[in-house]
C-alpha cells in the first residue's frame, strides 16, 4: 500500500513523500498512525551523519540496514492487519508502540532484561520502498507516518479512554522519566529527591518520584517557565540555575546546604547536556544514588572524587522497560489520574509540521510536542 511518510538520510533534513509498504508477514502488524511523539532522539538521529559516514552501531538506533529511514519511534495507532502469528491484538485494536522491542529469549531477555535485549526485532528493509530504494525504519518503528509496518513485539493495546497523543509519549519520555525512578533507582519512600532538567523527561521523572513517595522533589532548570511546570507535575521545590554555573556546581553547593549539608538521597540528570554527564553525583550525599536518564554518550572529564563515598551512578536505558509490566501500570495510573498525560503535551501539530515542532523543542518552549495525523 501506499503511505505518507517522513524520510531523512540522517543529513540534517527530512522530506515528507510516499512510501510503498508491503503487506504485514507473520510477525508483523500494520497500524494506521494516529499519533507520533517528537523526541530529541528524532533530530540527533536526522543529524547523525552530517560530519561523519554512517557507524555499525548506529544501525539499533535507525535499523538494520539503510541509511535512509521513516523517521519516529513514538507512536500510537489502530491495527489495521495482522501477521500469522500475532495473537495479542487484532485489526480495530487501539495500541501504542514500544521502541526496544524485545525478541523474548535472549540473554538478556531471559533475564528480564527486556529493554537490553540482544536481539531487538526489526523488520527487513525489503519491505519498504521509497523512489525505487529499499528503506528503514527508526527503531524498527517509523511513526512518523500515516502508516506503520512493526514487528509484533512492538505492539502494546491501549484502552479506550486515554486519547493516542498521550498513549504515544508513554513509549518513550514517560517510560524512560518514570522507569529510572521507579525500576532503575527505585526510591524509597520518604526520600530527596533531585531534578536536572524539567523538559519531557524530567517531567516524569518527577511524576515517578511523586509514586514512590519521595517527599522532597527539588527540581533545577534555568528555565523559569519549566519549573513552574515542575511544580504542577509535583516538585515541592525549585531551584533556578545560572547558564554561566558550570557542571551546576554552584547549584549542587546550594542543594547541599538545602538537605542538611549532607546532599540528596537521589539525583536524576535529565538534560542532554554531555558537560553535565557527572552532574547529578555532585547533589548526591556519600551513599547516594545518581541516575543518568539522558543517555549522554559523549567523551567528557569525570572527577572521580565526584564518587566519593559509596555513591553508585546508574545509567538505565528507556526505564529498564518491560513492557508487559510497565505500559500496564503506566496505563492503570492514567485513569485512576495519578499520572498527567495531556498536561505534557504542551502543542500538536500535522505531520507537515514536524520543522515548527523540531524548533519550538530545541528553543525549550514546549514539554512535549506531538504530531497528530489526520487531525
Ligand atoms: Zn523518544
Ligand atoms: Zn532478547
Amino acid at each position: 500500500m501506499r503511505i505518507q511518510a517522513i524520510i531523512t538520510e540522517g543529513k540534517g533534513s527530512f522530506v515528507l513523500d510516499e512510501v510503498t509498504l508491503q503487506p504485514p508477514q507473520a510477525d508483523e502488524v500494520l497500524l494506521e498512525m494516529k499519533a507520533s511523539g517528537v523526541c530529541h532522539t528524532d533530530y540527533d538521529c536526522m543529524c547523525m551523519w552530517k560530519d561523519r559516514a554512517p557507524r555499525a552501531e548506529d544501525f539499533l538506533r535507525v535499523g538494520p540496514r539503510s541509511s535512509t529511514y521513516i523517521m519516529g519511534h513514538e507512536g500510537a495507532g489502530i491495527v489495521l492487519q495482522v501477521g500469522e502469528n500475532v495473537n495479542h491484538v487484532k485489526p480495530g485494536d487501539r495500541v501504542l508502540l514500544n521502541w526496544a522491542i524485545p525478541c523474548g529469549q535472549c540473554f538478556q531477555c531471559l533475564r528480564s532484561a527486556e529493554n537490553i535485549c540482544e536481539n531487538r526485532r526489526s523488520l527487513p528493509d525489503e519491505r519498504f520502498d521509497w523512489r525505487g530504494r529499499k528503506i528503514n525504519t527508526s527503531f524498527a518503528l517509523g511513526t512518523m507516518a500515516t502508516h506503520a509496518l512493526v514487528p509484533r513485539q512492538a505492539v502494546v493495546k491501549i484502552d479506550n479512554e486515554i486519547s493516542f497523543a498521550e498513549a504515544c509519549i508513554l513509549g518513550c519520555a514517560v517510560m524512560t522519566g518514570f522507569g529510572s525512578v521507579v525500576n532503575a533507582a527505585k526510591v524509597t519512600p520518604g526520600s530527596t529527591v533531585v531534578v536536572l532538567g524539567c523538559g519531557g523527561v524530567g517531567l516524569s521523572v518527577i511524576q515517578g518520584a511523586v509514586y514512590c513517595g519521595a517527599t522532597t522533589i527539588l527540581a533545577v532548570d534555568i528555565a523559569a517557565a519549566r519549573l513552574d511546570m515542575a511544580m504542577r507535575f509535583g516538585a515541592t521545590t525549585t531551584l533556578l540555575a545560572d547558564t554561566a554555573d558550570r557542571g551546576l556546581q554552584q547549584a549542587a553547593l546550594k542543594v547541599r546546604s538545602m538537605t542538611g549539608g549532607r546532599g540528596a538521597d537521589y539525583c536524576f540528570e535529565c538534560t542532554a547536556i554531555p558537560a553535565l554527564g557527572p552532574a547529578p553525583l555532585a547533589f548526591t550525599r556519600s551513599g547516594g544514588t545518581a541516575v543518568g536518564v539522558s543517555g549522554i554518550e559523549q567523551s567528557i572529564p569525570f572527577d572521580m572524587e565526584l564518587f566519593e563515598w559509596d555513591k553508585t551512578y546508574l545509567n538505565p536505558l528507556y526505564g529498564q522497560c518491560r513492557p508487559t509490566r510497565d505500559f500496564p501500570l503506566l496505563l492503570k495510573l492514567h485513569s485512576e489520574n495519578r499520572l498527567k498525560l495531556r498536561e505534557m503535551v504542551t502543542r500538536t501539530y500535522p505531520l507537515d509540521g514536524l520543522s515548527e515542532a523540531f524548533s519550538d523543542m530545541r528553543a525549550g518552549r514546549i514539554a512535549k510536542g506531538v504530531l497528530v495525523m489526520n487531525a
